[in-house]
């Protein structure tokens, strides 16, 4: 087995456990290595459980619960720019952009988890801008050429009848059945958010789905495995 660099760049804290909780653990405990890109600290978001005053002690708090999260599910390092939550849409993207770049360029990873320009089963603004920004990093870093970039995408239609954004149609699914005990702890850890339980619950599948968007092509429609056809 040869290791790799799998790069994740996601918009809030929880994001990684959500959307790719299981591939990164599952990944992780095969010896790849996994760097984390969280885009925001999560700040505009609501607190369960978990007394919060001000915003700035929110976003200490959650990026406590992101680490504690990472440790479980395995990823070596997270980067937290501290962009704002809730309004990415809004800003400048090219400083983000050439975050993102410098993360990837710093990192080369074989494989880059992003958002779909969907932005998820809940559509959120701050995840279509994250899309669109790390598909031009991906392009713009060189790494087009080497690296494979995947979208999340889910199965559909989902239990809960409200969620009506539909996928692009997934083209990986890895079974994650061996790590979902994992991906729960790293739930868990993220004590603020317990409100989303329901939508973790969603999240909770045997096999997690991913898009492909770009990069090196994969020799079939549909894989179980994150690197088949990549040259090592
Ligand atoms: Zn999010």
């Amino acid at each position: 087995m040869t290791p790799r660099n799998i790069a994740c760049v996601l918009a809030h804290p929880d994001d990684e456990t959500f959307c790719v909780g299981g591939i990164i653990a599952k990944n992780a405990s095969a010896g790849h290595r996994i760097d984390l890109f969280c885009a925001t600290n999560g700040d505009a978001g609501k607190s369960a459980a978990v007394p919060v005053s001000s915003r700035e002690e929110l976003a200490e708090i959650r990026k406590r619960e992101l680490a504690a999260a990472a440790r479980i599910l395995g990823i070596q390092s997270v980067e937290t720019p501290g962009y704002p939550d809730g309004t990415l849409h809004t800003i400048d993207p090219a400083p983000l952009i050439d975050d993102i770049i410098a993360f990837l360029r710093r990192h080369t990873p074989a494989i880059v988890l992003a958002f779909g320009p969907d932005g998820g089963p809940p559509g959120h603004r701050d995840h279509r801008a994250m899309s669109r920004a790390t598909t031009a990093a991906f392009f713009l870093s060189g790494l087009h050429r080497t690296s494979r970039l995947f979208y999340h995408s889910w199965q559909f239609p989902l239990p809960d009848p409200r969620l009506t954004v539909e996928p692009i149609p997934p083209t990986a699914g890895i079974d994650v059945r061996a790590w979902k005990a994992t991906k729960r702890a790293a739930f868990e850890a993220h004590a603020t958010q317990q409100l989303s339980a329901a939508a973790f619950e969603t999240s909770f599948v045997d096999v997690e789905r991913l898009a492909f968007a770009a990069g090196v092509p994969q020799p079939r429609a549909m894989i179980d495995e994150l690197f088949e056809g990549l040259s090592s």
